[in-house]
């Protein structure tokens, strides 16, 4: 097979190291009957090890060079191959079931693709992912800290994570200009409290953190009035990263029972 010429625009940074490729395969952990999708297979790193373990795999890959080398190197019966962008990709659709969701995202579209993900909590047992490091940090801040917003809450609200490996760029071809890391997502609903209306609860999250050096106040302005400050007991001078995810599930709630609803698109 001719050599594949890496696509930046599609992220292709391939894993090269056997132990970090060995640790991701291990942390997920695969059990024969399993379903399991891998999110861009790319040249096969973890697939292979993937497939070892599993009596099938799903696989959704964009880029069409990629698509025919697998087609060439793994029966159909043993890899289904869904050809397209994981981005509007319905993970629900392979099985009735429960899923277990891994890969090595690429990292320009890794936000989008995340809370694209985030909507399959219900469906999945765990999911194992390797990002830029500095986003995984974000994914598991804890409030008052730098690395605490929009993402940490939307995330923390529906599953536990835990940073369970650091990659270094040598580990990958080409080397990408940034370290990374492996995290571990487990659905935990409920951890945080039940928002009634989870658009509206992402709604309030964006809006409070808009302009993160500005007060709650100053950004919730027009939503919540001095009165739903005091009614939550919230101080109106905190800015949002102050704010644990259970306190903005609380904020929305209080109003939906105002009557508010998520603007829908
Ligand atoms: N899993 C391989 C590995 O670890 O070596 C490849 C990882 S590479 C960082 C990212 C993979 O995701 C590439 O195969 C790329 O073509 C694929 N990809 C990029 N954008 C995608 C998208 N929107 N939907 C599905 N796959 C995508």
């Amino acid at each position: 097979m001719n050599k594949h010429i890496p696509r930046k625009r599609f992220g292709q940074n391939f894993l090269q190291d056997a132990s970090v490729i060995a640790n991701i395969v291990h942390a997920v952990n695969p059990q024969p009957d399993d379903v399991v999708i891998e999110i861009g297979p790319g040249l096969g790193a973890i697939t292979k090890p993937l497939l070892a373990a599993l009596k099938h795999l799903h696989v959704v890959e964009i880029d069409r060079d990629i698509i025919s080398r697998l087609q060439t190197e793994f029966p159909a019966e043993r890899l289904s191959i869904h050809a397209g962008d994981a981005l509007v990709f319905d993970f629900a659709s392979v099985a009735e079931g429960k899923l277990k969701i891994v890969g090595n995202l690429p990292y320009n579209i890794s936000t989008p693709l995340l809370f694209h993900l985030a909507t399959y909590g219900q469906k999945v047992t765990d999911m194992h992912f390797m990002l830029q490091k500095e986003v995984i940090e974000r994914m598991v801040a804890e409030p008052s800290t730098a690395d605490y917003g929009r993402l940490t809450v939307m995330l923390q609200y529906r599953f536990e994570m835990e940073n369970i490996l650091h990659v270094p760029p040598e580990a990958f071809w080409p080397p990408p200009k940034v370290d990374s890391a492996v995290v571990r997502m487990i659905p935990a609903p409920g951890r945080c409290g039940v928002a009634v209306d989870e658009a509206l609860l992402e709604q309030v999250v964006t809006t409070a953190f808009s302009q993160r050096r500005k007060t709650l106040k100053n950004n919730l302005k027009g939503l919540l009035d001095a009165d739903g400050f005091a009614a939550l007991e919230l101080d109106p001078g905190l800015r949002p990263e102050n704010l644990p995810v259970e306190d903005y599930v609380r904020l929305a709630n209080y109003l939906s029972g105002k009557g508010h609803k998520a603007k829908r698109p």
